[in-house]
């Protein structure tokens, strides 16, 4: 126990870096950065699971286990002129079917230890008796059909919330590709069926995710949507120009709605020079948290580490330092009640906005 509140994020990539080793949720692991055992160690107590479908041609690509044609393939997504072809609906589909069936399993055979959460009780409720709380989360909508079908099938599997799409174009709208130093405001926002899925996840009450959306993109949403913004793993602009974090002008209009931004920990968001490099003291963390607030007022903040899809500043290394950030947050004056809002309490309000219940 580490004394702070308990800890829930709005992003991870867990499930694919399970996929990738082959190790074990309920194991405690060296590889990647989230497991039950870690989490229990650095008082995660869960967070957004997100499900997101490796490009066709990637995926071929990893298959080559060849480093060079890897590092080809992730610079693919460095600038929009070289993004692959949106992918086929059926593809995405299957892999959709995969990940959701390993999150499931995991549920199914961790002993009551793991929960699929579906409310925002639900989620307190776990946040409350040290239950590990999973939300499922799509990173892109392409798993989604323009009729809703698909929607309702993976609502019933236990479905809540949807990014729009990640740093690519896809059949609804496009994201911000990963380049240093731009602003988001990078191309076009959504198409008729974009803002049509926007209201298919309005009706439904499923969380939409701003997160990887060109700035276009995010005031469609925003002219649309009914309920509060989110923006699961995005920083301050203002402190690190990257196109994936949030102008000031999308951090006015995310704390108009009563919204909420997560800190991504990802060390290329944190640092001045946008650098993919672990070298970053646990202060910068803080002062992108303390932007936000400045900006946004203490209830509109909360985590959003990226965990396991992204690399973490070498001092919190995975989800078992988070302890470290959280007595950084509290060596800078945070109070218990705001470490408090931002270490759950915000994400349980939100959710319970957007879901009803
Ligand atoms: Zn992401």
């Amino acid at each position: 126990m580490s004394g702070f509140p308990p800890i829930f994020d709005g992003h991870n990539d867990t499930i694919l870096s399970l996929i990738a080793t082959g190790r074990s949720f309920m194991e405690r692991s060296e590889e990647g950065h989230v497991d039950l055992v870690r989490a229990r160690e650095g008082g995660l107590g869960g967070g957004f699971f997100a499900v997101y479908i490796i490009d066709p041609v990637l995926k071929q690509l990893r298959a080559s286990d060849d480093p060079e044609e890897m590092e080809r393939a992730m610079s693919m997504y460095a600038d929009e002129s070289t993004w692959p072809e949106p992918m086929p609906l059926e593809y995405a589909q299957n892999q959709a079917l995969d990940a959701l069936g390993r999150l499931l399993k995991i549920e199914q055979e961790s002993d009551g230890a793991v929960k699929i959460i579906r409310t925002a009780a639900e989620l307190e409720e776990c946040l409350e008796n040290g239950t590990f709380a999973m939300l499922l989360h799509f990173e892109g909508a392409e798993p989604l059909d323009f009729d809703g079908y698909a929607l309702e099938v993976f609502y019933a599997a236990g479905l809540r919330s949807v990014g729009l799409t990640h740093s690519r174009r896809n059949r609804f709208t496009q994201g911000v590709p990963f380049k240093f130093p731009a602003s988001p405001d990078t191309g076009p926002g959504l198409n008729e069926h974009g803002k049509e899925l926007v209201r298919q996840l309005n009706k439904r009450k499923v969380a939409i995710d701003l997160s990887h959306i060109t700035e276009q993109g995010f005031w469609d949403v925003a002219a649309i949507t009914d309920a509060p913004l989110i923006a699961t793993h995005s920083n301050a602009w203002s402190l690190t120009q990257t196109p994936r974090n949030l102008t000031d002008k999308q951090l006015a209009a995310i704390k108009e709605s009563n919204g909420i931004a997560g800190l991504n920990y990802h060390a290329g968001f944190l640092r001045e020079d946008g650098k993919s490099d672990a070298d970053v003291p646990l202060s910068r963390m803080v002062d992108h948290i303390e932007y936000m607030v400045e900006r946004m007022g203490i209830e509109c903040v909360g985590m959003g580490s990226d965990f396991d899809g992204a690399l973490m500043p070498a001092e919190l290394k995975d989800a078992a330092g988070l302890p470290k950030l959280m007595q950084a947050l509290k060596d800078r004056g945070y109070s218990d009640d705001e470490l408090r809002a931002i270490a759950y309490g915000n994400w349980v309000r939100v959710l319970r906005e957007t879901w009803g219940a």
